[in-house]
């Protein structure tokens, strides 16, 4: 015997195969590819192998709903039809494209390898996954989605989608938001992947999810795999897939000031490594404890800027939701007293008109009060 208990020479079953005979896996292989050519939705990443063009689509898809991702993939590569183009851009234009998407390491990582894949593999991404995860923003799901769907290399992918199917599929009890899991899923989708064609079997497996394994409302009498799932032959569907509880959310009280010098207020440019890296916004920051939403915005400005304002007018109270925790900000028109700029965070910064705002990329925050600032009645000039 091993030091597992097994006995030697036998080989441990996977939870598919320890579940299932291999008759039934191969079945549930044709039933879910037979169901995919039938019901997949013509999306137009769908239409190509070119695997630049399935690495922007499975780079918005990682975090962004299909529906959402479609105009984005389109103007993407209408901007950027491959990856020479892409690496030739400023970083500022691919922000501005992907402006309203959210997650934007993931066009900063993206930029940053389509560089390395000029430079180092001749413009030609690498059908290698060895190769390939190596480049910065190219983690499990997108190396096996691109590898897979692009070059047909046997590397099953594990998203959302697929935890829920396979919990659901072989009653898995491990919780699908906790990362310790994460081993246990990926070896039960490579178990089942389709070796013959895994990029199709991993879009069928997805889409599958995404259109009758869903959350609340699973399709079962219609599902492909019914005869085969045993949280449905159970009457346990609705136990599966199993979550720990979230934590709470934090809270963040925020002042943000549209500081007017003349007609033109300032913005300033996030550092590239940091949360919504590389993008523009009006000077903001957390407010202190016990400290009023206008005394943090000239201390704001003060140490951000080494700038002196003075708060006219409350513009707007702007809420938002991060995944990691939400913010309440109070945004304020100041007017400029005194300082020049010295900026102790911002990597840059300009004093723009209103009317050049829309050329820069800002987070979706900034733009919950820019339609505001921007209406005819706000004051744009103070001389004091
Ligand atoms: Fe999901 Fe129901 Fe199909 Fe099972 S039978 S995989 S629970 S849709």
């Amino acid at each position: 015997m091993g030091k597992s208990g097994n006995p030697k020479g036998r080989a441990k079953k996977g939870l598919v195969s320890g579940r299932l005979e291999q008759m039934d896996i191969q079945a549930i292989r044709r039933a879910l590819m037979r169901w995919y050519v039938k019901h997949r939705r013509p999306l137009p990443w769908r239409e190509t192998l070119d695997p630049y063009r399935i690495w922007v689509s499975e780079i918005m898809l990682q975090q962004t709903q299909v529906a959402t991702v479609i105009a984005y993939y389109q103007r993407f590569l209408t901007a950027f039809p491959d990856i020479r183009t892409l690496a030739r851009a400023d970083l500022e234009a691919v922000l501005k494209l992907w402006e309203g998407l959210g997650y934007y390491a993931r066009a900063r990582n993206f930029h940053r390898a389509a560089n390395l894949v000029v430079n180092d593999f001749g413009g030609k991404i690498p059908d290698d996954p060895a190769a390939f995860i190596a480049l910065p923003g190219v983690g499990d799901y997108i190396n096996a989605a691109v590898s897979s769907i692009a070059f047909g290399r046997p590397l099953a992918v594990v998203d959302g989608n697929v935890k829920r199917v396979l919990a659901r599929l072989f009653e898995i009890q491990a919780p699908v938001n906790a990362a310790a899991s994460y081993p246990m899923f990926k070896a039960t989708a490579a178990e089942l992947l389709d070796q013959n064609d895994p990029g199709a079997f991993n879009q069928a497996v997805m889409e599958l999810g995404a259109l009758v394994c869903k959350p609340s409302t699973p399709d079962c009498g219609g599902c492909p795999v019914n005869s085969w799932c045993r949280a449905f032959g159970h009457d346990r569907v609705g136990v599966f897939p199993v979550k720990l509880k979230k934590a709470p959310v934090p809270h963040h009280p925020m002042a943000v000031g549209v500081v007017f010098k003349g007609d033109r207020v300032i913005i300033v440019r996030r550092p590239e490594d940091a949360m919504l890296g590389g993008l523009w916004e009006f000077p903001g920051d957390r407010m202190r404890v016990k400290e009023t939403a206008e005394a943090a915005c000239v201390r704001i400005l003060s140490e951000q800027l080494g700038l002196a304002v003075r708060v006219k007018s409350r513009l707007a109270q702007v809420r938002h939701a991060y995944t990691h925790f939400k913010i309440t900000a109070d945004v304020f028109v100041c007017a400029w007293v005194s300082g020049r700029v010295r900026r102790n965070g911002p990597t840059d910064h300009r004093w723009v008109a209103l009317s050049e705002l829309k050329k820069y990329p800002f987070p979706k925050s900034n733009h919950k009060f820019i339609s505001e600032l921007t209406k005819p009645r706000m004051p744009s000039n103070d001389k004091n």
